[in-house]
């Protein structure tokens, strides 16, 4: 039964979407920007849709104009012409797109009753039908950019040119909100202000109930085991952040974290975690007489500030928590879109004995680069792989991948998620030696740690 929902979700073999996930890494790794990524990455669907056009269409996020169009094979002209118009009059299956969050079609173009306004758009090329698919923003599932694929033949795509870019939609979007961050934001858009909104009263009013539980210390780690096979002992603890609020109870990360970035004062945050964190370990450490690594989550956003290795240092002194058995978790996204400001700091960091941990690894369109040239230690299989591992084709080989790819560049490999006996035999099978996730232990309270480390002494 659940093989057969899976052969019915994947429509595209494993190898196809193998081969497809590498040609849109090569893309991101070789290319000078996000614009050049995204033509080279057209390119490969316009070989693989044959004989068609694809372009990609930004909307704003009122969803009233496309504001760029980045297409392939389409030319400069068309692109000129699509330029700033209204999406309602745009061609017809990508407005409806937009409207609906359907994947849509519109077999001949010249008979769309919308077609007086752009009638000239598809002469240009001589183009007869279109089909559009919505690519969702994976946060808030608001489209972002429709990718719309041209034929100067008068009938509709087939549903495997559809299956085709459904299957790589994940990773397109992933692509397209990087590109909206970095290349959009350079050039002086007027909308770009728009989306700044002034502060509203009621998230004035929870920054600074938040200020006060970080003053007073209402934030504090909870840990997680992390599991090494090979001893089969606790490897270490990852630090979770977590609220403890006198009225609403224990609040997990999403409700606060995302806020304290986007209101810049998550390395408030960062610091308290990582300083209790380091002094409830070390002494653990001490009183159980082993060693454990500490794992603590920061954001891209603070490890970029100036001063963060002297602050590292300062609380390292201040717990006399040895650096190498710190270990930092960055997620791969966030290191990708700040990677210039980061590998001065990393640099830094590593003459603290401190170890670097790529957090969600693989959710992120380009994995490999980086490693070449910043000195990571880990990197953590994100659990989004191991989910479905027992039954999807895809997730099978790309965590066997990535579990080689680790051994290959002789990095430590730790497997998130990891629920079920099955996910862990499963994982482990594949050559993966350290694992975390609710199968072995959910986040808990220092007290319950060591109740955990007390029995494993048994
Ligand atoms: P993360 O660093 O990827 O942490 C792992 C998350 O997966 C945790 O969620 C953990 O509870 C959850 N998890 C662990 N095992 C399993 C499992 O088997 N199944 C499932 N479904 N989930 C599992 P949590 O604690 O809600 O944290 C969410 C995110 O918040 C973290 O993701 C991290 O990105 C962020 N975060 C947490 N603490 C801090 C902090 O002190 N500073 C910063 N900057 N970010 C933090
Ligand atoms: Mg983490
Ligand atoms: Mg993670």
């Amino acid at each position: 039964m659940v093989h057969q929902q899976v052969k019915n979700r994947l429509k595209i073999s494993p190898e196809e979407f193998l081969e497809g996930y590498r040609y849109i890494e090569e893309a991101m790794n070789q290319s000078d920007s996000y614009e050049d990524a995204l033509h080279h990455i057209l390119k490969y669907f316009d070989r693989k849709l044959t004989g068609t056009y694809s372009a990609i269409m930004i909307v704003d996020e009122k969803k009233e104009f496309i504001q760029e169009c980045i297409s392939n094979g389409l030319t400069e002209e068309f692109k000129k012409a699509f330029f700033g118009m209204l999406i309602d009059k745009g061609i017809g299956s990508s407005a409806t797109s937009i409207r609906t969050g359907k994947v849509t079609f519109t077999e001949n173009i010249s008979n769309d009753l919308r077609g007086d306004v752009f009638s000239d758009i598809p002469d240009l090329l001589k183009l007869s039908s279109c089909r559009s698919i919505p690519i969702f923003d994976y946060r808030d599932n608001e489209v972002l950019a429709v990718f719309t694929i041209f034929s100067k033949q008068s009938h509709s795509p087939t549903n495997r040119e559809v299956e085709i870019v459904k299957s790589f939609r994940s990773l397109l979007t992933l692509l397209i909100t990087n590109y909206i961050q970095s290349e959009l934001m350079r050039v002086d858009f007027p909308w770009i202000d728009k989306i700044k909104e002034p502060v509203s009263q009621a998230d004035e009013e929870f920054k600074c109930e938040l200020l006060k539980a970080i003053e007073n210390k209402e934030i504090k780690p909870f840990y997680q085991p992390l599991y090494q096979m090979d001893t089969n002992q606790i490897y270490g603890f990852e630090a979770l952040a977590r609220w403890d609020h006198p009225q609403k109870g224990i609040l997990p990360p999403n409700e606060f974290i995302e806020f304290a970035e986007d209101h810049h004062i998550i390395d408030l945050i960062d610091d308290l975690v990582v300083e209790q964190a380091c002094m409830d370990i070390q002494q653990l450490k001490e009183r159980y007489n082993q060693d454990f690594v500490l794992s603590v989550n920061i954001s891209a956003i603070h490890i970029t500030q100036l001063d963060f290795s002297k602050k590292l240092k300062n609380i390292l002194m201040k717990t006399n928590f040895p650096g190498e058995l710190l270990a930092l978790e960055i997620t791969e996204t966030a290191l990708m879109q700040q990677i210039g400001h980061v590998s001065k700091t990393i640099d830094q960091i590593k003459q603290l004995g401190v170890q670097i941990s790529i957090d969600d690894f693989g959710t992120s369109y380009s994995s490999l680069n980086y490693l070449k040239y910043l000195s990571v230690d880990m990197i953590k299989l994100d659990r989004s792989f191991v989910r479905d591992v027992i039954d999807n084709p895809v997730d099978q080989r790309i965590c066997k991948t990535i579990i080689q790819l680790a051994e290959d560049l002789n990095l430590k490999l730790l497997a998130e998620g990891i629920e079920t006996k099955e996910h862990y035999e499963i994982i482990r099978n594949y050559g993966c030696k350290i694992f975390q996730g609710f199968y072995f232990s959910h986040p808990v309270k220092l007290e319950e740690i060591k109740q955990q480390v007390a029995k494993q002494l048994v």
